[in-house]
């Protein structure tokens, strides 16, 4: 079976009740036991709920996986995944990681002893150089935010792999529909599923995937003992945001193609980044490794006076935190998602007051570009 038809046929699109086609919420906290000495299947939403099970199995199956794992946000998956660490260990993790994963990782688990590395991934060889006799996990994300950078992540897997370490990425900004990062050796994937995978700006929600047994039980463990979990009508609208994963996927990225180009040729524009380009650094790579660019690109303009500009006067793009959704997002790292990164690192990363991050929805490219110029 193709890949967009196992979106919507994965063996748990059915009620198993009642036939329907859409997987009801069981709004539950408990469940009676018949035989308290053989308890049933669900016993406590925390543990386990119905619809929960339907979410977690189609995003086992999205990213070709055995286990996923819903929580209550994509930092509530990121956090109860590093969870899994010790005392005393250390990450090495991509540069221009999402601003939360830097947060909890400088500001939280270094609390526990847990210290981080962060290094460009674009050269393999920084990998090597930061990988220590404590290292435990190698913490990727491509592309990565907010100026898609590509990781090539079969060469950074195998590099972990050699040295002992867990691999986990963020596929956040490709989806499963265009990256499968189990496939390439990763050994865990992380989900915002606020993002692609709900579409629709209207739920926060996260997910852990893997096809380890053994990483599998000490996430559930952390799930079910954190209790971060996804609640049943969460998990419903991201079961339905899913269903419509193919075509949005498909719309967005064409769109978001036609938006590079027209940025590239505008005088007022000094730098465009998306991997669909074929001069972005990545290009190759991410043809080599996913079957699509995405929807999101960033761009710098000449000036910050035209940056700050197109963000007061645009009418169809939303000014906002956020991506993925069916309505096209325009935001500004350095106020938003890249807030928590002190201002020198942030310069240092090239996250600049003049760059715009644009997360192309369902609108017609041709508003969406007349509304970021020329009369701008
Ligand atoms: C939004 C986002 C997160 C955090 O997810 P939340 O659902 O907001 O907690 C993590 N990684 C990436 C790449 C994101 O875009």
């Amino acid at each position: 079976m193709k890949y967009g038809t196992r979106i919507l046929h994965n063996e748990n699109e059915l009620d198993p009740y009642t036939g329907a086609l859409s997987i009801p919420i069981y709004q539950a906290s408990t469940y009676h036991q018949h035989d308290v000495d053989h308890p049933g299947k669900y016993e406590y939403s925390r543990s386990g709920n119905p619809t929960r099970e339907a979410l977690e199995k189609t995003l086992a199956a999205l990213e070709n996986g055995t286990h996923a794992y819903a929580f209550s946000s994509g930092m509530a998956a990121t956090s109860s995944s590093l969870a899994i660490l010790e005392q005393g260990d250390h990450v090495v993790a991509t540069a221009d990681i999402y601003g939360g994963s830097y947060r909890i990782l400088t500001r939280f688990f270094s609390k526990f002893g847990i210290t981080t590395t962060f290094v460009d991934m674009t050269r393999l060889e920084n990998i090597e150089a930061a990988i220590r006799p404590n290292s435990r996990l190698l913490f990727l994300e491509s592309p990565s935010n907010p100026l898609l950078k590509i990781t090539d992540i079969k060469e950074a897997t195998g590099i972990a792999r050699k040295h002992g370490l867990i691999t986990m990425i963020d596929n956040t900004f490709m989806s499963p529909y265009f990256q499968r990062p189990l496939d390439l050796g990763v050994d865990i994937v992380i989900h915002s599923a606020t993002k692609f995978l709900g579409g629709h700006s209207d739920v926060i929600g996260g997910a852990v995937i893997t096809k380890s047994d053994s990483l599998a039980s000490r996430i559930y463990f952390v799930q079910n003992g954190f209790g971060a979990i996804l609640g049943p009508q969460d998990c419903w609208l991201l079961l339905r945001g899913i269903k419509t994963l193919k075509a949005r996927m498909e719309l967005q990225q064409q769109s978001a193609t036609e938006i590079a180009q027209w940025l590239k040729k505008q005088s007022w524009v000094s730098d465009v980044y998306y991997p669909g380009l074929s001069d972005h650094p990545g290009h190759e790579i991410i043809k080599s490794q996913a079957t699509g660019f995405g929807a999101v690109l960033s761009f710098k303009t000449l000036t910050v006076e035209r940056a700050r500009q197109i963000m007061k006067e645009v009418k169809v793009w939303s000014v906002a935190v956020s991506l993925g959704g069916v309505e096209s997002i325009l935001s500004y790292p350095v106020k938003m998602s890249h807030a928590a990164i002190p201002p020198l690192d942030r310069e240092r990363l090239g996250i600049t007051d003049n760059l715009i991050r644009l997360s192309v929805g369902l609108e017609d490219a041709s508003d969406l570009i007349e509304d970021l110029g020329p009369n701008h």
